[in-house]
């Protein structure tokens, strides 16, 4: 769980607890107003550092983890993903036509 999920959980425990997204707000810096509680409740992550501060994360995201698991400094998967070609002399004539047919990558 990171920092920015605990400060969610917490949130939401103070919100079931009656308290409004201003009570929140006003138990931090001056700087985080009800609408960024708001905000954030809904799943924003502020970027800005001094907002980060103000609210106890740690100053930078955590890099964002690909989808194949890894974090990348790219924009692009580095993975090595390349697929290796269908035998197509051992499959079935039928799944061969069905595949050519349907335009599928073989
Ligand atoms: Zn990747």
């Amino acid at each position: 769980m990171t920092e920015y999920d605990k400060l969610i959980t917490s949130w939401k425990s103070r919100r079931s607890a009656g308290e409004t997204y201003e009570s929140i707000a006003r138990s931090y810096p001056a700087e985080i107003t009800r609408a960024h509680v708001y905000k954030i409740m809904k799943g924003w992550e502020p970027d800005a550092v001094h907002l980060r501060q103000a609210l106890g994360l740690p100053t930078y995201k955590p890099a964002p983890v690909c989808k194949c698991g890894e974090v990348h400094t790219t924009k692009r998967c580095t993975k090595n993903t390349a697929r290796k070609a269908a035998d197509l002399f051992s499959l079935p004539v039928a799944e061969l036509r069905r595949r050519l047919e349907e335009r599928e990558e073989v």
